[in-house]
C-alpha cells in the first residue's frame, strides 16, 4: 500500500492542493467576522460558516443589555476600514453599545459587503472536522491533507474542504460547568430556567 513516506511527492501534491482551498471560519460572531476581515486583507479565499439564521445570533440572544465596552473594543480596525470604503460610518467611540446594535451597526453591514457576502453560509451548523483520508490511526502526512469539515446546511448534510480552520463558535453555546471537577447533573435544570427567562426579557 502506498503511504507518504514511501512517496514524498504525494505529501508535496496533497500540500499544494490543500493551499489553493479556502480557510474556513465556523460563527459570524465579532470574532469570526474580524477573522475574515484579516484573511481578505491578506487576499486568502475563505468561507464563513454560521449556524443561525444571521451573523451576531449570541449578541441577538442578549441584544437589550447595554455592554461595557464602548464602541471602539467592538470594531475591529480592518472591519472598519472596509466598511469606510462602502460609506459606512463609524458609531461615537466612547459610547456604550446595545449588544443587538453591533449586530446592527457592524456585523451585518460588514457581512453584506460584495466581498464578504458570497462567501458566508447561514444555516450550516458544522458538527465535525477531520482531516481527508485520515482516520484516528494515522498521523504521518496528516499536517498537509486538507480539513474535512462536516457540516448540516438547512437540515442537509454537506461537506466542504478547508486548507485551515478557524473556530470563532464562542462559548455562548458551551458555557464551561458551574463545578470545578466538570459537569454536574444539577445543573441542566438551571440552565433550561436560564433559556426561558432569555425568551422572557428579549
Ligand atoms: C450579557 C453579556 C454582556 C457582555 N458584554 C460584553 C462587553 O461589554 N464587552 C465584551 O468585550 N464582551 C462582552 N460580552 C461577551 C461577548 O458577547 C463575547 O465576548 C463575544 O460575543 C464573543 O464573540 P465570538 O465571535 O467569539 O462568539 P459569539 O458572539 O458567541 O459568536 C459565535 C457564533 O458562532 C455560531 N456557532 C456556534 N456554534 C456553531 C457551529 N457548530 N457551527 C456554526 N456556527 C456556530 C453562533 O451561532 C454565533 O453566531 C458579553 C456577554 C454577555 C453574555
Amino acid at each position: 500500500m502506498l503511504n507518504d513516506e514511501s512517496h514524498p511527492s504525494l505529501s508535496a501534491a496533497a500540500a499544494a492542493a490543500s493551499a489553493l482551498l479556502p480557510v474556513a471560519v465556523l460563527g459570524a460572531g465579532p470574532v469570526g467576522l474580524a477573522a475574515v476581515a484579516n484573511l481578505v486583507r491578506r487576499g486568502m479565499p475563505f468561507v464563513l460558516l454560521e449556524a443561525a439564521e444571521t451573523v451576531g445570533a449570541s449578541l441577538l440572544e442578549f441584544g437589550h443589555v447595554r455592554l461595557f465596552s464602548p464602541w471602539r473594543y467592538n470594531v475591529d480596525p480592518t472591519m472598519a476600514e472596509m466598511l469606510g470604503r462602502d460609506g459606512w460610518t463609524a458609531p461615537p467611540e466612547d459610547e456604550l453599545p446595545l449588544a443587538r446594535e453591533i449586530v446592527d451597526r457592524v456585523l451585518r453591514p460588514f457581512a453584506a459587503l460584495a466581498d464578504i457576502a458570497p462567501f458566508v453560509k447561514l444555516q450550516t451548523k458544522v458538527i465535525a472536522i477531520s482531516r481527508e483520508g485520515f482516520d484516528k490511526v494515522k498521523s504521518e502526512g496528516r499536517a498537509e491533507a486538507p480539513f474535512v469539515i462536516h457540516a448540516v446546511e438547512r437540515g442537509a448534510p454537506i461537506e466542504l474542504r478547508a486548507r485551515a480552520v478557524i473556530d470563532a463558535t464562542g462559548t455562548w453555546q458551551k458555557p464551561n460547568p458551574l463545578g470545578a471537577s466538570g459537569p454536574w447533573l444539577s445543573e441542566k435544570q438551571p440552565q433550561r430556567r436560564r433559556s426561558s427567562m432569555a425568551s422572557r426579557t428579549s
